[in-house]
Parts: structure tokens; C-alpha cells; sequence
């Protein structure tokens, strides 16, 4: 893409089977961090308040609200993710989020500290000096977004939105296997009339993604993807001590205790693994279970996970569509031929499913006698693989949940509310499900522990993540 915004101005859906996107290069993303340069250093943006630029962000949620249909059309064609999941969560959370960090914009963060009596440091034997301290929230500066496929319209819009509400400019840089979605929110900025070079979109691969966390005129990075390229990126941004918020990939564990409605809970892991095909960093993909009623448990699981309907996502009867590509396919495979040739035994799935030759379609694949220390227990497959770890103490499912070099999310399954909230509490995860989890999520942080990442999205601080704070001494009375 060139350097300032997408350049469509179409309204209809954009299928990716039928258009093409530019490839952006190197002399993109130059023109797009220049851009973003500039506008932080000279334009309006930065030096507007809060108040003047929710305006605008209020006027992007009009403007994506009026899409959803559109939008939903496009990740199904462009992810092939199927409608339920792709019409709440890929679009209805994402607008939520824009909603609630409206809200959480609208109050006055600054803090004013106690006022301070004290002698003066070069007449300490003179009149005191009486003062205050204010304690104000700026934007960071040129901000690069880099997201992943997955979730394209949400990671993007966690993007987009914090990073712009706090005054910063960014440069974007979408999924090279999801670009379309990305590129709606350039038609948008040209709509509501965003200044010039404050949202600046780049296409493209690691390359690109290696200029926006290296050049020096960036001051922060934000990225949603894998660990391997989180790390990478920390490395990439370090010679120029950019700020560096990562949102990376997860392992997370559901602890079905024996007490559990194992109905319920077999039936809601199957539906949660089953989530865009795997795809997704918070999934609970480590089924620990109760050794009890583990049997009836792995028995309800496949019963389930046989009436899911798998096919083209654009049929709406369908539950689940197939993986974004042949290489996350064979990645898929090769992690359940790796958990055969371990010792875990397969009892649903583990191949294609028959009648589908088009189309890079999985099987849900459940795996029982896992051990947790067996790679597919340890590694992130990204495919609708489960791995059911069986235990005897709650102590002992703890010690399974939180070993792991991950802690993005988790979930507990048990009839003792009480017990459940205190087993939440030790593990160690930036979120925790228990019996299904409810609340409003659009008001909560989320993100990870350990190797899931830094800093968190959404909720109260979200827009702090992209600002720093500054302190303002000044006397009283003079
Ligand atoms: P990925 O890490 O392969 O790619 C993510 C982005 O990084 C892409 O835009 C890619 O082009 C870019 N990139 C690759 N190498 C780069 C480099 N060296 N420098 C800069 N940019 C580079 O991830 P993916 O496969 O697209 O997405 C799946 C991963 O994302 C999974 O691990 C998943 O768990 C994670 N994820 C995390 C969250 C979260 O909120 N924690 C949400 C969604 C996805």
C-alpha cells in the first residue's frame, strides 16, 4: 500500500477469492512512517484534547456499525471463519471495545498530588515555598501496529483505536493473509476525515514488519502474533528502546473438577476448541479433567464434536470452517501426528473431514492419556485440537494449568463457586473463565502472563498502555 490510508472507496464487501491487494514494500512502509512522523511532530492530532478527538472516534464506531453486515462478509471470506463466531466475536466484541474505551476516554485521568510544604534547597534558612504537582497522560509518539491473522477486524481495531484516542499517529501493519479487513479502516479514516498521516496502513510481511520496530523515528511498537516473532520484535525494537507491547499466543487450560456439570463442560470445550478452527490465542486447549468422571467426560467431548458441521463458513448452518491456509494445515498435522507417535491416543478426529477437497478443512481432533509434558500439551497447535490431561487433586491440576511456558487464559468447571474463585486465583493467567465466565468482557484487560506477552488490552488502562506520564511541578502563590 502506499503510504497514507487505503485507497478504496468501495462499499461492498471485497472478497479476497476475486481482488487484489498491493504487496507493500519497503518504500511503503518508509512513506508511511515519515508520514506518521510528521503528523505527530506538526499536526493537529497530538495537541487536540481528548473530547476533540473522541469525536472522531465516534464517528468511526457510526461508521463500522453501519458495516457489520459488510465487514462480517469479509472475514468469513477472508478468514473462513464460520457466522455465529464470525458476527460476535470477530465483529459485535470488537465495536463493544471501541464503545467501552469511549467511555474510559471520557474521564479525567490526570492526578493532582497533595500539596507540598518545603524548605527551599538554596535558602534553606529562608521562607518556605509552598507548591503542587500535577501528573498528566501524553501520547508516545509514532506508534506501529502489527497484527495477526486470526481475528483480523479485532486486532486491528485494538490497534487502531487506543493508539489513536491516546494522540498518537500509527502505522499498521496487517497480516499478510488478512489484508482486506485492515484496509477498511483506511476507506473509514478518509469517511470521518481523519487528518492526514495520523492512520497510515502498510501491507506486506516480516520485512515491512522489520522497518515499523527498527527505525528510530517510531517510539512504540504494539504487536498481536506468535511468541517466536514477539521475541523477535523485542530484539528488532531494542537498539532503538521503543516501547514494546506484545499480545502473543496462549495454552490455556480448563479444569473440569469432579464436581463439574460434565455435560456442560464437555459440551462448552468442544464449542471452545472449535472457535475459528483453533485459531484463537485464548482457547482452552488442555482439557484437565477430574480422573473420575474423565471417561464420561472424553465420551460427551466426542458425541458432541461429531454433530459440529463442517464446511464452506458461508453456509450459516455450518459451526466450523476450515484453517486460513495450507501451511497452518500441515503445521496442524504434524503436531497430531507428533501427539500419536508420543503416546496420546486419539478418540475423535485426527484427519480430514471426508467430502471436503476444497478447502484447507481439519477435523476437531481430541486427544485422551496426554501427559502434560507431550509437546501438543505444551505447544501452541492453532488448529481444533483438545488434550485431555487427567488429575486427582486440586492441587495437582493447578501444577498441570500452570505449567507451561504460557498464561494468556484458563478456565475452571465445578459446582463449588467458592472453591473455583479461590483455584482462579493461583493461576497464573491474565484471565480466568470460571463456569463459562460472564461479565462484561468489553470492560476487562485482557492479555498475558509469562511468555503470552506485555501489557494488556482493553479495560480501564488500556489507553495508558499508549501513553507516558508527565509530571509538572509548580509553585503556589507566585
Ligand atoms: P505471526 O507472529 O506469524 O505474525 C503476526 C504479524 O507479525 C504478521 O503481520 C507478520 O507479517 C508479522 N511479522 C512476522 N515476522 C515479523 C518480524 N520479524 N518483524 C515484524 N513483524 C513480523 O502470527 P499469526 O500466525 O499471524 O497469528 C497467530 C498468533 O497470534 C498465535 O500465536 C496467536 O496465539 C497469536 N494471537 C495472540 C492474541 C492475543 O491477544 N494474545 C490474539 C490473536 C492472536
Amino acid at each position: 500500500m502506499s503510504n497514507v490510508r487505503a485507497t478504496k472507496s468501495s462499499t461492498r464487501p471485497r472478497r479476497p477469492s476475486s481482488e487484489r491487494v498491493a504487496i507493500g514494500d519497503a518504500a511503503a512502509a518508509e512513506a508511511a512512517i515519515a508520514a506518521a512522523r510528521h503528523a505527530f511532530d506538526h499536526g493537529p492530532w497530538p495537541r487536540m484534547g481528548m473530547a476533540e478527538r473522541s469525536v472522531y472516534l465516534r464517528r468511526m464506531h457510526a461508521a463500522l456499525d453501519a458495516r457489520r453486515q459488510q465487514i462480517a462478509a469479509l472475514i468469513v471470506a477472508e478468514v473462513g471463519c464460520a457466522q455465529g463466531v464470525t458476527h460476535g466475536m470477530q465483529v459485535g466484541n470488537p465495536l463493544d471495545h471501541l464503545l467501552a474505551a469511549l467511555d474510559h476516554a471520557g474521564r479525567d485521568d490526570s492526578v493532582r498530588l497533595p500539596i507540598d510544604v518545603s524548605p527551599d534547597p538554596f535558602h534553606p534558612d529562608g521562607p518556605k515555598r509552598i507548591g503542587g504537582t500535577t501528573v498528566v497522560r501524553e501520547p508516545v509518539g509514532v506508534v506501529s501496529g502489527i497484527t495477526g491473522y486470526n481475528f483480523p477486524f479485532l486486532l486491528n481495531l485494538a490497534k487502531v483505536v487506543p493508539a489513536l484516542l491516546a494522540g498518537n499517529t500509527l502505522v499498521l501493519k496487517p497480516s499478510p493473509f488478512t489484508p482486506f479487513s485492515a484496509l477498511l479502516f483506511g476507506e473509514i479514516a478518509d469517511e470521518i476525515g481523519l487528518p492526514r498521516g495520523v492512520l497510515n496502513i502498510v501491507t506486506g510481511g516480516p520485512e515491512v514488519g522489520a522497518m515499523l520496530t527498527s527505525d528510530p523515528r517510531v517510539d512504540m511498537v504494539s504487536f498481536t502474533g506468535s511468541e517466536a516473532v514477539g521475541a523477535a520484535i523485542m530484539g528488532q525494537a531494542a537498539p532503538t528502546l521503543k516501547r514494546v507491547h506484545l499480545e502473543l499466543g496462549g495454552k490455556s487450560a480448563l479444569i473440569v473438577r469432579h464436581d463439574a456439570d460434565v455435560a456442560r463442560a464437555a459440551a462448552m470445550a468442544v464449542a471452545v476448541l472449535s472457535v475459528n478452527a483453533g485459531q484463537g490465542c485464548a482457547l482452552l486447549t488442555r482439557l484437565v479433567v477430574h480422573n473420575s468422571i474423565r471417561r464420561s467426560f472424553v465420551e460427551t467431548a466426542c458425541a458432541v464434536a461429531s454433530q459440529f458441521k463442517i464446511g464452506d463458513p458461508s453456509d450459516p448452518s455450518v459451526a466450523m470452517g476450515p484453517l486460513i491456509r495450507e501451511a497452518q494445515r500441515a503445521k496442524v498435522e504434524s503436531f497430531i501426528a507428533i501427539g500419536r507417535d508420543e503416546g496420546a491416543r486419539i478418540v475423535h478426529g485426527g484427519g480430514r473431514p471426508p467430502g471436503l477437497d476444497k478447502g484447507f478443512f481439519t477435523e476437531i481432533t481430541l486427544f485422551d492419556d496426554v501427559d502434560n509434558a507431550m509437546t501438543i500439551a505444551q505447544e501452541e497447535v492453532f488448529g481444533p485440537v483438545g488434550c485431555v490431561i487427567g488429575f486427582d487433586t486440586d492441587e495437582e491440576a493447578i501444577a498441570i494449568a500452570n505449567d507451561s511456558r504460557f498464561g494468556l487464559n484458563g478456565g475452571i468447571e465445578t459446582a463449588d463457586a467458592a472453591k473455583g474463585y479461590e483455584m482462579a486465583m493461583q493461576i497464573r493467567a491474565g484471565s480466568v473463565m470460571l463456569n463459562g465466565g460472564t461479565g462484561r468482557m468489553s470492560y476487562a484487560p485482557i492479555g498475558g502472563y509469562k511468555r503470552s506477552g506485555i501489557g494488556r488490552e482493553y479495560g480501564p488502562d488500556w489507553l495508558h498502555e499508549y501513553q507516558n506520564q508527565k509530571s509538572v511541578f509548580y509553585p503556589i502563590g507566585r
